[in-house]
């Protein structure tokens, strides 16, 4: 199949969370499933372009119509880590992609729309006839919509859409102006509840509903959160939306790709071990405490590595710091946060601890040092208030570092508690899981870690070696998005 993958992120060269992992990820598995696979992206000042080789002009002069009149567009096109990408660079005054940020501006809405419309026009212009058209999140929930009310039209009556929502709670939610500038104009026909209308706020659309109403297949990243979402309220207010459209609509657990992530092949940790010399993962230890500047001592060492977001149980996070400290444990996060209060909060906090040797908080993003961090920790905590999928405790599977999670959605999926999982006989089981969200909840989860760890040492390496027996690669993933094209292809 010829797939093209439309999406705002694509690791490494594109990354501010698991989006972009997943992009580049899934790509990699569909290539290797012998299908030819294009990524589409926005051209943004601030990304990686050491991580692109072969760089060129792909198509000079793209006018991308806009408004009734017209963006005069450059896309450039150049393989990141094997994978051919696509990226749009708009010139105009709007500046769309050079504001030094991927995402946060005020009318992120306006482009993302220009992004989608610009993508579209793309592969109108230059002939390209994808089987499906993969688009991801709500900055790209219009191309449905723009592929099934106009580009059809033109010539694009044979593609199909899957559409997978990484997040519900960002769902772009912006006035007519969004849908005048792609063309979409006749407004009583799209503010209608069965199609683009929020479903709360009657003068706005929502990008996102667009996307579920208008793919093919909709899904979320793994199948506990497609539940929560319809039928809890993790769906953020589009839950009555997907039982409209139920029958097209799952979830798909996402994968790590175990060539970046695998402790034996990872060039950026310096020691690489596996299951057969796992004693080797303490050299890890040792080298991260040294890059740190943590004392060595007979400790278990504790981490957490995430965005720093409500979402992600900052509270917890913070009340781990001191909990892990009290039990005579270390603690290392990475961590970055957009939003101000909580940046400052974790400044505050560093600046307060930054003389202790048993504690390290690094604010900021880098990818290098989380390596090291999985590879060097025993354990890592993911006390999320809600997560789609959670990259992190997979990784942390993979290496050997047993994770503490709080269990609402992929977590669900893919830890399962050690002293209290029914599903799982005791040799599969794999972690520790609380399940509410107030402090005594994660002290138990971490008192049972950091006693087996104290007391019974052979316990937890066995738990840890269960953990990297798990095979969370893309290959499962993969062949379900197969399956899924192959189905709606069809169709
Ligand atoms: P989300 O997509 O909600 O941010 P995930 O758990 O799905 O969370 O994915 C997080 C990914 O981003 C993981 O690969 C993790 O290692 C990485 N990551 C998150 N924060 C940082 C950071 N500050 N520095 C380096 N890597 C990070």
């Amino acid at each position: 199949m010829y797939i093209v993958q439309i999406a705002s992120e694509c690791a490494p060269v594109i990354k501010a969370g698991g989006l972009g992992d997943v992009v580049y990820g899934l790509s990699r598995e569909l290539e290797i499933r012998e299908n030819c696979v294009e990524i589409i992206l926005p051209m943004y000042d601030c990304m990686r372009y050491d991580q692109i080789w072969g760089m060129h002009e792909a198509y000079r002069d793209l006018w991308v119509p806009w408004y009734g009149g017209a963006i005069h567009c450059s896309v450039f096109c150049g393989w990141v880590h094997g994978r051919l990408c696509f990226f749009i660079q708009p010139h105009s005054g709007d500046n769309f992609f050079n504001r030094g940020c991927y995402y946060g501006c005020l009318d992120d809405y306006m482009r993302f729309a220009f992004f989608s419309k610009a993508a579209m026009e793309f592969l109108h212009k230059s002939n390209k006839r994808p089987d499906i058209i993969h688009c991801h999140d709500w900055q790209t929930g219009l191309i449905p919509v723009m592929l099934y009310e106009m580009y059809k039209w033109h010539g694009m009556w044979n593609q199909r859409v899957c559409y997978t929502i990484h997040n519900f709670k960002h769902q772009g939610v912006a006035g007519a102006d969004a849908l005048w500038g792609t063309g979409l104009n006749n407004d009583a026909y799209y503010y209608n509840y069965d199609r683009l209308l929020d479903n709360f706020n009657p003068t706005a659309i929502n990008f996102m509903k667009a996307g579920i109403v208008y793919s093919n297949y909709v899904n979320t990243v793994s199948p506990h959160h497609a539940w929560e979402a319809r039928y809890e309220n993790e769906g953020c207010g589009l839950g009555h939306t997907l039982n409209m459209h139920h029958y097209k609509f799952g979830g798909i657990l996402n994968g790590i790709d175990y060539n970046i992530w695998n402790p034996e092949v990872d060039h950026l940790i310096p020691f690489n071990y596996g299951i057969e010399n796992f004693k080797d993962k303490i050299l890890n230890k040792k080298a991260l405490r040294e890059r740190l500047l943590l004392r060595e001592s007979d400790k278990p060492l504790i981490a957490y590595i995430g965005r720093l977001d409500q979402q992600k149980g900052v509270h917890l996070v913070h009340h781990a710091i001191y909990y892990a400290l009290s039990r005579g444990a270390q603690f290392v996060m990475l961590g970055s946060a957009t939003e101000p209060s909580i940046n400052n909060w974790f400044w505050h906090e560093k600046g307060f601890l930054n003389n202790n040797p048993d504690v390290h908080l690094e604010i900021g993003f880098n990818e290098e040092l989380a390596h090291l961090i999985y590879a060097g920790a025993d354990m890592i905590i993911v006390p999320s208030n809600y997560e789609p999928c959670g990259l992190t405790q997979m990784i942390g599977l993979k290496y050997g570092t047993v994770p503490i999670v709080r269990g609402v959605g992929g977590l669900v999926n893919t830890v399962f508690d050690r002293d209290h999982d029914k599903l799982h006989p005791p040799e599969e089981r794999n972690g520790y899981v609380f399940f509410q969200t107030d402090n005594r909840a994660l002290e138990s989860a971490m008192d049972r870690a950091i006693g087996l760890w104290e007391q019974y040492p052979d316990e937890f390496r066995k738990l840890a070696l269960q953990g990297m027996n798990y095979d969370y690669s893309w290959n499962n993933p993969g062949q379900k998005y197969q399956e899924i094209y192959e189905y709606i292809r069809h169709r």
